[in-house]
Parts: C-alpha cells; structure tokens; sequence
C-alpha cells in the first residue's frame, strides 16, 4: 500500500482511539514520514509487562522509502518507542530541542540498548521551524501543554495541508514555555487544510482545564498550610508543575529533594535547553531525608501509582531514606490519566503509617472530602475530586 499518484494517505498504526504508543504516518507519492513513535505503559491487565509498543512491521518492510520520523514533544507516549524501535527503522530523527535533549538522555540512561542504536542522530529542528523531507514540507507550531515545546505540524504535500496536532491543552499562561502560536494556526487557516488530526485526552469533557498559573496559587495556599513532611507526586514531564511546585516549597521555607531518576533526567534537560534556569539548587533523597519534617518537600515520581515509583515506595515504607508518618501529608498534584485508575487507585491505599493523602490540582484540593479551594471555572468539575484518606487505608 503506497496509495496512488498525487494521493495523500495517512495511516496510525498507533495512538489513534487509544491512549499512548503513537505511531502516525503519511504517505505522498510512495514516500513515507512518520510523525512520532511512542509506548503506552501496561497497566494490571498484562502483568509482568512494563512497556507496550506499537506494532511497526508495515513501515519496516517499507523502511527504504521512509524519509524520517519527527517527534511533536517529548511524552513517552510520543517517543518513548525510539529507542526499541529505532534499529528496525535507521532513518533520520528530527525534534525541537527539549525533546531532542530528553531522548538523547534516555538513550545515554540506558533505555534502548539495541545493537546499532548509537548510530542515532537526531537533528534539531527550532521552535517554529521547518523542514522539508521529499515531498512533505512541515512547519512546527509552538502550543501548550503539559511539558515544554509541544508542537503541531503543519504536513504541506501537492495534494495539500494537513494539520498535526499532536497533544495539546490551551493555556494562556503555561508559567514554562511559550503560548500558542496562535498567529501560525491562523495563517495557516487562512490558507485552507485538507483535514485536523487532532490529539488531547479528555477533549470531550465540557469545562475548562485551567491554567498552570492557577495551579500555582492553589499549590502556594495549600503548601504554605501545611506542618509535618509533604511529599508531592508529579508527572516528572510536566517542567511547569515542577516549577510550581519548587515555588510553594520555596514560599513554605522549605527545600526540594527529588525523589525519582525521570525528574533528575528531565529538570536536567529543561535547564540545559533554557528552561528552569532560575530553580535553586534541588537536593538528593538522601540529603532531603536528613532535614526537619516543616523544613523539607519531597517531588516524588509516582503520581498514578506506578507500583516501582518512588511514591509507591515510600507508601510501602520501602524507600532507604524516606519515611512518612502521622501528621504528614502526600499531594497527587496530576489527573489519573484514563487507564491508570486501577493501578492508582490500589497504590493510593497501600500500607505506611498514617500519612494523609490530598489530590491537587487546577481545581483546587479536597482535603477530608471537604472542599479547601476552588478556581470559579472549576465548578463543572465539582463532585469528583477524589476523597483523601489516610495514607494506609485501602482504597474505595
Ligand atoms: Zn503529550
């Protein structure tokens, strides 16, 4: 399947009407690009298994007329498979350069070990670039979302445009990273598509999201009340919440450990690429574990419950230099992502001694089912903010 002359074909071997492990490609005159190539990780449905990966074996018999891949963002989702995948493909990588900047560390980390990975090279594309492989000439269109530099591609062919989002949620004050080239949706608008492949979890949900900015006046109140050790679990991807997060400690006088190698690995990356350049200096698990308990926050890994996380480690009193206990408080600053409820929901209750568990976010916290704040836009979401528990009891 090549399609025929002058015809535009697009083809997801993953990622479309699923979550995660994207995989999309285009194919104009017998040429293919392949935009983005990522995992989904195994929930408890398929024990034993971390990873899962889309399925290439299409595009490897067709690997001779593979011009390149381009990544969007740096989601796992999005290029957590170039590592395992690369070998079969050996085509060229093309990202902006967080992204580029988080795969060459994953690789460096040790993901992707197949013989000939090293002859990766991954070519840096910048913000609002562009970039002209065969037929396809592809503009990158800075949005916003959860982690720095996503991008939509504007894929432009003879037979015409088609507009690639990859993820996005629309904030007008991302606190990291630019806002939404709105100008460059618009132009090319203006200039006609042949078709939106579109892709933000929870898009048919009613309501707004809210903005990282909110989020960071939420965490600041609520981090600022509270006494005892607080650890706080984030998606290690989300460079703003990390952000945020060092911003209430830094307000509440106490100082962030990291707690977890993927938040080490990206707030590396985000300094070295720009970002985060004005964190003050973060502290090992070890050191943060030596401080007074109103002096120390703990940003932990772990905030959908992944059983080996730091987060669940702690819970099961399982960290060598972490414990909490009675008069302590865990924050899930993160939405469960779909598909992750029954993991998250189990690890929520496991065994420690007392903790008390908050969940935060745009919306504000519920804290002992009652409501401590929330954002006037956040009412569409009122009633299902999850109850706290403590720490150890199972959960409902
Ligand atoms: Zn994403």
């Amino acid at each position: 399947m090549s399609g025929e002359a002058g015809e535009l074909l697009f083809l997801p071997l993953g990622g479309a009407g699923e979550i995660g492990m994207n995989l999309n490609l285009y194919c104009y005159d017998g040429q293919w690009l392949m935009v983005d190539l990522g995992i989904t990780f195994a929930d408890d449905s398929l024990p034993g298994i971390d990873v899962v990966l889309p399925d290439p074996r299409f595009i490897v018999e067709h690997r001779d007329d593979l011009l390149g891949i381009v990544l969007t963002h740096a989601h796992e989702d999005h290029l957590g498979a170039v590592p395992y995948l690369w070998t079969q493909l050996r085509c060229p990588v093309y990202a902006t350069p967080f992204a580029a900047e988080v795969l060459r560390r994953k690789l460096a980390g040790g993901d992707g070990t197949m013989a000939g990975i090293e002859d990766l090279v991954i070519t840096e594309v910048p913000l609002g670039g562009s970039l002209t492989l065969g037929p396809f000439e592809i503009e990158f269109i800075s949005l916003t979302h959860s982690i720095p530099e996503p991008n939509a591609l504007a894929i432009k062919t003879p037979a015409g445009t088609v507009l690639h989002t990859g993820d996005w949620k629309i904030d007008p004050d991302p606190l990291v990273g630019a806002v939404t080239d709105e100008a460059a949706l618009r132009r090319w608008a203006d200039d006609g598509v042949l078709a939106m492949v579109c892709d933000s979890t929870n898009v048919f949900r009613d309501g707004e999201s809210g903005s990282e900015a909110t989020v960071r006046a939420n965490l600041i109140e609520l981090i600022g009340g509270l006494t005892g050790r607080v650890a706080v679990g984030c998606f290690a991807s989300n460079v703003a919440r990390v952000a945020t997060i060092v911003a209430a400690a830094e307000a509440a006088g106490r100082h962030v450990a990291l707690v977890g190698r993927s938040l080490w690995r990206i707030t590396e990356a985000a300094r070295v690429t720009g970002y985060l350049e004005d964190l003050p200096p973060l502290l090992t698990d070890r050191d943060g574990g030596l401080l007074p308990p109103d002096k120390v926050l703990y940003l932990c890994t772990g905030c959908q419950g992944e059983p080996r996380a730091a987060l669940s480690r702690i819970a099961s009193n399982n960290h060598p230099h972490i414990t909490l206990g009675e008069g302590d408080t865990v924050i899930f600053s993160s939405k469960i992502i779909p598909g992750n409820d029954l993991g998250a929901g189990a690890r929520r209750g496991a065994p420690s001694a007392g903790a008390r568990a908050l969940c935060a976010n745009a919306t504000g916290a519920r804290i002992g089912g009652r409501r401590e704040r929330r954002s006037p836009e956040a009412r569409a979401g009122a009633g299902r903010g999850r109850r706290s528990r403590p720490f150890g009891s199972s959960a409902a």
